[in-house]
């Protein structure tokens, strides 16, 4: 077990924070159509401390709803059930769940449209960017009331690290895409005045954009940063090395990477606070995260069913297995047994905070190293994913990126769906936008990645030792 001392509160952004929350909050929210994620954040409140029966009684409830659902309304769903002479009523446990096929991204790629449930209008569903993290981008879906339910559980994960909503809290984010959603002045400044968020764009680990969000984190004051655990190090190194001043912080979440136990004690001794691990993806939302005895991660089971399977089995909780998420909230795009491409396990102890809610370390997975551009500065693997796996018109399978020098790269497709020369002409230009004009890249189409020894695959793999 795990503690450190939180600081309190401090001051007049506090009480600004909290004015905020209750007087404009719902008002934005209601003009948005996000009027329910507090209504759901209350609920959420409340339902982590059911017993365990009542969690796993819900859970099943919304799996069942939502089985019946794309049973009926997604044609996708519809020919599966019918294929393997199924119902909703051929569910009576968890377990029979295994009678439905893993969702796989290339899923995703091939019946976009086809799963997508009839009963919503073009109007109602929104178009999700998946994550770049596995180098694979598909088309996926959401309804706002899916959101506006994955903002109430968003708010609760990161109540347990002492945050409110409109809270300060600084984003460290590789993700290009995110940064450029909130492009306009109009969004920029109410996500910053008033929801409390602001962004800092922290792909490439350049001195002179460390300089300027360190400025301006002093500036805004936050009070928690949530962020990539590598652009956070690479900035808390930054920080450490030019001696300056840190912000002081209340919590720290990190997500999108592993946590490593080096970079939590390089947050928690800089910062002098906590730091919680969240995981979740864009396709499935935010689906556990730890709380403040750190002894693992609860699953969000009201929102999430979560899978652990070897070869297409269960494993018993304590071994690990692939991770597959049910998103229990997602009607518009019913995604069950999507497999996330991460691998973690089931822990089998409970924890001591007294919650019921299941633990689980993720843990494995999602490692990716940085690189090297050829001046010899070292940038975010994942900025490098992102930058590779975001355009709409082509479709790339997994990718793996090896860097072997400086200036040589190597870059390993899977032949899922099979490349052609676009894709390999937008990987060149890609790879060479954010690396440099001067290198050179070599091209191997592969059936599989290959895995590491502990059954993880990397993405970005630097094989410059001296430099790391
Ligand atoms: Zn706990």
């Amino acid at each position: 077990m795990r503690i450190k001392k939180s600081h309190s509160a401090g001051g007049n952004i506090s009480l600004y924070s909290s004015i905020i929350r209750k007087a404009i909050l719902p008002l934005i929210l209601k003009r948005e159509n996000r009027g329910s994620s507090l209504s759901h954040w209350h609920f959420f409140e409340g339902s982590q401390y059911w017993p365990k029966q009542k969690l796993l009684d819900f859970q099943w409830l919304k799996l069942k709803e939502l089985l019946k659902h794309s049973y009926l309304t997604s044609p996708y769903y519809k020919k599966v059930f019918k294929e393997r002479n199924l119902t909703p009523d051929s569910f009576n446990n968890f377990d029979d769940i295994v009678k439905l096929p893993i969702l796989t991204r290339t899923d995703l790629f091939d019946y976009p449209t086809e799963i997508l449930s009839t009963k919503f209008t073009e109007s109602e569903i929104h178009h999700v960017v998946t994550g770049g993290t596995t180098g694979q981008q598909a088309t996926l879906y959401r309804d706002q009331e899916s959101f506006n339910i994955k903002q109430g559980m968003a708010w609760r994960h990161e109540g347990w690290m002492g945050k409110k909503p409109c809270d300060r809290m600084a984003y460290v984010w590789p993700a290009h895409a995110d940064y450029q959603a909130e492009s306009t002045w109009k969004t920029k400044l109410k996500n910053r005045y008033l929801i409390g968020d602001s962004m800092y764009y922290a792909g490439s680990f350049k001195e002179e954009a460390f300089a300027g969000h360190h400025q301006d984190i002093m500036k805004f004051r936050p009070k928690f940063i949530k962020a990539f655990p590598m652009p956070l190090e690479a900035f808390t190194q930054y920080l450490l090395d030019k001696k300056l001043k840190t912000p002081r912080l209340v919590g720290i979440m990190s997500t999108g990477e592993v946590l490593h136990d080096r970079q939590r004690l390089l947050f928690e001794n800089t910062y002098d606070c906590p730091a919680f691990d969240m995981y979740g993806s864009r396709e499935v939302g935010n689906s556990s995260s730890e709380c403040a005895i750190h002894e693992g991660l609860h699953i969000a089971m009201e929102t999430s069913f979560v899978e652990f399977v070897n070869d297409g089995k269960s494993v018993q909780p304590g071994d690990e297995g692939e991770i597959l998420i049910t998103d229990l909230t997602n009607y518009a795009f019913p995604m069950i047994r999507y497999q996330i491409n991460d691998r973690g396990m089931e822990l089998v102890k409970s924890c001591s905070c007294g919650r019921h809610l299941t633990l689980m370390s993720p843990g494995i997975g999602r490692v990716q190293d940085n690189f090297y551009t050829p001046d010899g500065r070292k940038h975010s693997g994942i900025m490098l994913l992102f930058h590779t796996s975001s355009d709409h018109d082509i479709k790339i399978g997994q990718i793996q990126i090896v860097q072997k020098t400086l200036t040589d790269f190597h870059v390993r497709i899977t032949n899922k769906p099979e490349p052609n020369q676009d894709v390999f002409d937008f990987i060149q230009k890609q790879l060479k936008n954010v690396v440099g004009e001067n290198i050179n890249i070599t091209t191997e189409v592969v059936e599989e990645l290959p895995r590491e020894k502990s059954g993880k695959t990397r993405s970005v793999i630097c094989e410059i030792d001296n430099l790391k």
